[in-house]
């Protein structure tokens, strides 16, 4: 039995996604083994995520009222790709290939659990569409969640703005996240006109 301190931090890493209990022991070791000043470095790091807020225009993670990606002047702010997840943000972010701008819904419309559409962030996508913006584009999980609300926002915005939707190479049930940079990049680049059914 290991004293209370230390089966504390063993459980707490426990918490995290993918961390069995004998790799959060050997985590737990291996902070044991650090400097006061790496130890210090860890729980500032983590202390500091409360720090983060959402950027008031898409709802993307920042450090600032608007976030990095919004106050670009050099992006596109007429072509607003929308996301369920921070997550998904990054990883078409990370393609490296989109120079527009991001809209976070943090989540997706659910009717069954109750989530509804003014409970995720539409509203503000709404009163961002203006006359200069030129397409939205509908990066949603290939899933039921995802596709209401794909549905839902092509009925919403289709009179004021061309609405396109990725053209998925993955299997109905897939997460965006998960989805490998290629199929992403082909999803994306080859994303037609969403017509609601
Ligand atoms: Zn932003």
């Amino acid at each position: 039995m290991y004293p209370p301190t230390f089966e504390n931090l063993i459980l707490e890493l426990h918490k995290l996604p993918g961390v069995g209990m004998k790799s959060a022991e050997r985590m737990a070791f291996s902070i044991l083994g650090w400097s006061d000043d790496q130890q210090k470095q860890l729980s500032k790091a983590i202390a500091d995520v409360n720090k983060l807020k959402q950027c008031k225009i898409c709802g993307n993670l920042s450090e600032n009222e608007v976030c990095n990606i919004c106050s670009d002047t050099d992006r596109d702010h007429n072509q607003i790709c929308v996301v369920q997840s921070e997550k998904d943000l990054y990883a078409i972010e990370n393609l490296g290939e989109f120079n527009g701008v991001y809209h976070v819904l943090h989540g997706a419309i659910n009717i069954p659990k109750g989530i509804l559409p003014d409970q995720l962030n539409i509203p503000s996508l709404e009163k961002r569409i203006n006359s200069n913006v030129n397409e939205v584009i509908l990066a949603l999980d290939p899933t039921m969640e995802g596709e209401t609300t794909a549905m839902y926002l092509t009925r919403l915005l289709e009179n004021q703005v061309l609405v396109t939707k990725l053209a998925y190479g993955i299997p109905f049930g897939g997460k965006l996240d998960y989805t490998d940079p290629r199929t992403l990049s082909k999803a994306l680049s080859g994303r037609q006109k969403e017509k609601p059914e």
